[in-house]
């Protein structure tokens, strides 16, 4: 068996503190773990994770190389609402409401108005896989599934309250 040593790679940043909170600001927002407009999404297949652009596609409109969006239902890329406001137009006209960030691979919802969380929600996970692998070369470090042995309640001993 191949003991995978999975180290953490991206952690030497040789700060003093070990925070173990993701994030120091106060302007962490919470994602979504679950969005009703998924659905809209293509099925996650070779065919369609093929038609991902790589990450430093410019913007399909005016061009502008950076920040910009992927749209995860028609995988058009488009510059953010701090550019010239494409994606959110393509929102606007399309209705395609799930876009993923190119800048830090972050999905956004613009119907929810909320920025979905991709390590929980399985259909986000292909398309993010794929844009992670061509953005850094690798996959990117899923935790594992232990929500889905979350039915076994493991609280069977505990104490009563009373
Ligand atoms: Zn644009
Ligand atoms: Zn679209
Ligand atoms: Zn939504």
């Amino acid at each position: 068996m191949s003991s995978s040593s999975s180290a953490a790679a991206g952690a030497g940043s040789g700060e003093p503190s070990s925070t173990g909170r993701r994030g120091r600001t106060a302007g962490w927002v919470e994602a979504r773990t679950s969005c009703p407009h998924l659905p809209a999404m293509p099925a996650a297949s070779a065919d369609d994770l093929a038609r991902v652009p790589p990450p430093d596609s410019p913007c399909s409109r005016c061009h502008h190389p950076a920040e910009n969006w992927l749209c995860l239902i028609c995988k058009d890329v488009l510059c953010s609402r701090f550019i010239n406001k494409h994606m959110l137009y393509h929102y606007q006209d399309t209705g395609h409401c799930l876009a993923l960030s190119f800048s830090d691979l972050s999905v956004w919802c613009f119907a929810c108005d909320s920025y979905l969380d991709v390590q929980s929600i399985l259909e986000l996970r292909p398309v993010y896989e794929v844009a992670h692998l061509m953005k850094f070369g690798q996959r990117p470090p899923f935790r594992s599934l232990d929500v889905l042995d979350l039915s076994s309640g493991q609280n069977g001993g505990s104490p009563s309250q009373s």
